[in-house]
């Protein structure tokens, strides 16, 4: 989720700069060494190099890795997800009428 959220539209850009398309290769490539199920993890390795990533957009990057978590969910049984919904899984996470904005009191252990 957290990945999908990186590269839904209201985060990554449409004309990522280079830095930008080097942070989403790098994260993805840290991810595939530090991801704390190992067997998970050289999976992933074996995936990057069949699918490089690719994030010269924010719609290649969310369709990239919409392929990706297809490969994943393929090999564990699961439902390939269309990706074609991708952005309506992922795209609308804005929060209208500052749903999010957090609330309460500033104490951040409250029930102590
Ligand atoms: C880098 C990486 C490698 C992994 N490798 C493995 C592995 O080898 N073996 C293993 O058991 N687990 C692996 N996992 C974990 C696996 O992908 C799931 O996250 C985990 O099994 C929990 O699944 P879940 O059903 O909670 O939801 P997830 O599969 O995480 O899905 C969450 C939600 O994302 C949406 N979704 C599903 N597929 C897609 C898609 N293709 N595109 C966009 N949205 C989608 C659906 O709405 C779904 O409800 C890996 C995770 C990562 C990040």
């Amino acid at each position: 989720m957290l990945l999908h959220t990186i590269n839904s539209s209201k985060s990554f850009p449409d004309e990522p700069t280079r830095q930008q398309k080097r942070d989403a290769k790098e994260l993805m490539a840290l991810l595939s060494r530090i991801y704390p199920c190992k067997e998970c993890a050289e999976h992933f390795k074996e995936v990057l190099k069949a699918n490089p990533v690719q994030a010269g957009s924010q719609a290649e990057f969310s369709q990239w890795l919409c392929y990706v978590h297809n490969v994943v969910n393929r090999s564990l049984g699961k439902t390939i997800f269309p990706c074609q919904r991708v952005n309506a899984r992922w795209g609308k996470l804005d929060c209208p009428d500052r749903a999010c904005d957090l609330e309460g009191s500033n104490d951040i252990m409250p029930n102590r």
